[in-house]
């Protein structure tokens, strides 16, 4: 290929879902390569099977990448100059090249039912050979078609393998060859016409102008027929898009990662409180590395690093622990505005907070004690709870843990003295309990500051207590005690 071609990478998924984490690697994957190479990322719709792929499926891949920040230079509602660039628009030239691969004689008719083609197979497996359709219809005569057709029945379009073999340079498995004793001529057209996956990918990504195709493995067995497509339309092999095939994300049984053994859905990520960034940097390990080690990359080094080079051929495997750590990471390292912006929205839905300025400041104050503690953004509504609930009480399984004499002498001891603390401040607090609990009654912290923790904020889990007891006030702070008691 001449260095001056503009590089064109396009993710094409069809989304019969969410999109789940094996696409989104794919998309970001194919983004990060567009950006490096100062080239165009197309975004392509396969919406063909149009039982399977629902406009609420399309419309909800088109929010996920925006949301990952993966923008797209051409496709659904930016367009392009190559569009429409949802497949179920280009219908007609689908059909234009079926008929003109039949006319050349790179294709046939099928007449063969679906009864024909099981029985086939059902010798095929009986006689222990290699699946595939026996080319039973390559040479019908004449005579043999009209019977079809006064039985009624329609035909397929079929692409004709010829014998021999295809080889291709994946540029990240290198030389890859197929015998085509194991690819049989396959469907381009159902009888109503209507396109199969094969021959409207190959057409639009020469039409499309597509350079490089970067998508997952599962489809490595699917480039011979694609690369049919092309030789039929006439395309100069220097002109084929390359290749690059990427490794299969596992789960951690080492099986295919699925719903079964993985939280696949990016919607249930972005639910779950992990950042966008943090989603994009973990997906990138999972077949490519910065190298020197590095796990934390942002969006801009990833640009500037990516490239096929690095990514291997050998399967990733899926790490829960590893994105939970990275998601922590992220969070860190946002600015206050940041972590406010990503926070209110789940403090919202959860209930916690109604969005009034004065939850919004306290909330403010709030979210520096957390910000080093959490590892996904949902853990704050639960966390800051206290803070804003009206009927606080302590819950029942959390009481019994206060109901002892020792706990009561503790809550009785601290309601004493900080009635008395003048300046309420969590250094404040920290030393008057300090004072009388750990070195008065000679406690151990946890026994000590544990029973005010539960009853303060309910929960033997909440931010670091002296600053949660400033945040939610004297007042608040001693009445719960007093309540506890
Ligand atoms: N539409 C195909 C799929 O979602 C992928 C097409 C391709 O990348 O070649 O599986």
């Amino acid at each position: 290929m001449s260095s001056t071609k503009e590089v064109r990478v396009r993710f094409a998924p069809s989304p019969t879902g969410e999109l789940h984490v094996g696409n989104i690697r794919t998309a970001l994957f194919d983004w990060a390569y567009a950006r490096h190479t100062g080239g165009r990322f197309v975004f392509r719709i396969e919406d063909t099977d149009t039982d399977r792929v629902t406009d609420e499926y399309i419309q909800a891949a088109l929010g996920t990448l925006r949301w990952l920040g993966l923008e797209w230079d051409e496709g659904p509602e930016v367009g392009g100059p190559y569009g429409p660039y949802l497949q179920s628009q280009r219908l007609d030239i689908y059909a234009k090249y079926a008929q003109q691969f039949l006319d050349t004689g790179f294709a046939y008719h099928c007449y063969c039912s679906a009864e024909e083609l099981e029985a086939v197979r059902e010798a095929q497996r009986a006689a222990n050979n290699a699946p595939g359709y026996n080319a039973h219809c390559r040479n019908l005569t004449p005579e043999q078609v009209a019977e079809y057709l006064t039985l009624g029945r329609k035909p397929v379009v079929r692409m004709l393998m010829p014998e021999g073999s295809t080889t291709f340079t994946d540029l990240i498995r290198g030389e890859v060859s197929f015998d085509h004793n194991f690819v049989p001529d396959f469907v381009l057209a159902r009888n109503d016409g209507s396109p199969l996956y094969t021959l409207a990918v190959a057409v639009d990504d020469v039409l499309m102008k597509i350079t490089h195709v970067l998508r997952g493995e599962d489809l490595l067995s699917s480039t011979p027929r694609q690369i049919r497509v092309y030789q039929a339309m006439g395309v100069a092999p220097e002109d084929y898009p390359l290749f690059a095939h990427l490794p299969f994300v596992m789960g951690q049984d080492n099986a295919k990662l699925s719903k079964r053994n993985g939280e696949v859905s990016i919607a249930w990520y972005r639910e779950a409180g992990y950042l966008p960034e943090a989603i994009c940097n973990y997906l990138a390990l999972l077949g490519w590395s910065p190298g020197e080690d590095r796990e934390d990359v942002t969006m801009q080094e990833l640009v500037e690093l990516f490239t096929v080079e690095r990514v291997h051929s050998s399967p990733a495997r899926f790490d829960m622990k590893k994105l939970e750590a990275i998601n922590g990471d992220k969070i860190r390292a946002l600015t206050p505005e940041a972590f406010l912006n990503w926070s209110l929205p789940f403090l919202t839905r959860a209930g916690v907070i109604t969005g009034r300025e004065s939850e919004v400041a306290l909330v403010k104050l709030a979210l520096p004690i957390i910000q080093e503690r959490i590892t996904t953004l949902a853990e704050i509504p639960p966390m800051l709870k206290f803070l804003f609930t009206q009927d606080f009480a302590v819950a029942q399984d959390s009481l019994s843990k206060i109901a002892d004499e020792q706990s009561k002498k503790v809550l009785q001891v601290s309601l004493d003295r900080l009635t008395s603390l003048a300046e309420w401040s969590h250094e404040g607090i920290e030393g008057v309990l300090r004072a009388a609990l750990i070195e008065e009654l000679a406690l151990k912290p946890r026994v000590a500051f544990g029973a005010v923790r539960i009853a303060v904020t309910g929960s033997h889990i909440s931010p670091p207590l002296f600053e949660s007891m400033e945040l939610l006030g004297k007042e608040k702070s001693l009445e719960r005690i007093k309540a506890s008691l």
